[in-house]
């Protein structure tokens, strides 16, 4: 179970000054690609369920994760997932060809086809979007600062894991507002706006 606390940013403003205040903890900017599958005949999604293949930077690391059964209440998030590492090359030719998938020697992908009876149809690609992702040791947390590029527009958003999201998700509220930095509990997922095809 993915545990995480979720907080929406309005703008790009107010995520330059979260930037700004957090830099003293910076330690590692990603640029991400991802990009989500489902079977041909909707296998996963109607269970809820969705394949994602994450691309790092220039394609030096691809994690494939399976995600099932996201609730999101009061900004904290809970997710089945199951997560593992694939050859980036593969995971390449799986977008470009997503019946590649099929064959794709992973843990999670085969968990993908053979829990979900994925059919000989195959898998097909949802589409992706482009995330930057600046992550910050702060407080004994790791705090995940995310520009994310959807065809439709940009959203920015706070994230964090943990085993008590409650505790996590009060001290960063108590930073942010001490800070005058605006934020809302995320209403819905990143793949879920992308989905909807809009801004929340
Ligand atoms: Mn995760
Ligand atoms: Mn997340
Ligand atoms: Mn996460």
């Amino acid at each position: 179970m993915e545990v995480e606390v979720k907080l929406k940013l309005p703008d790009s403003t107010t995520h330059q000054n979260l930037q700004a205040l957090l830099a003293p903890f910076h330690v590692i900017t990603h640029s991400q690609y991802n990009t989500f599958f489902d079977g041909a005949s909707a296998e996963l999604s109607t269970r809820r369920a969705v394949l994602r293949l994450r691309f790092y930077g220039d394609n030096s690391k691809c994690v494939v994760s399976l995600k099932a059964k996201a609730v999101l209440v009061d900004g904290v998030s809970r997710v089945e997932e199951d997560e593992d590492d694939i050859d980036p090359l593969v995971g390449q030719e799986c977008v470009r060809d997503p019946t590649h998938l099929r064959s794709v020697e992973s843990r999670v992908v085969k968990r993908a086809r053979d829990e979900f009876g994925v059919s000989e149809k195959g898998f097909v690609c949802l589409g992706g979007f482009r995330n930057v992702r600046g992550v910050y040791e702060w407080k004994g947390l790791k705090l995940e600062l995310d520009e994310t590029m959807y065809d439709f527009g940009t959203c920015y958003e706070i994230e964090c894991e943990s085993t008590e999201p409650d505790k996590a998700k009060k001290l960063i509220e108590e930073f942010l507002m001490e800070n005058g930095i605006s934020y809302s509990y995320s209403e819905a997922s990143k793949f879920a706006i992308f989905r909807s095809g809009k801004l929340p």
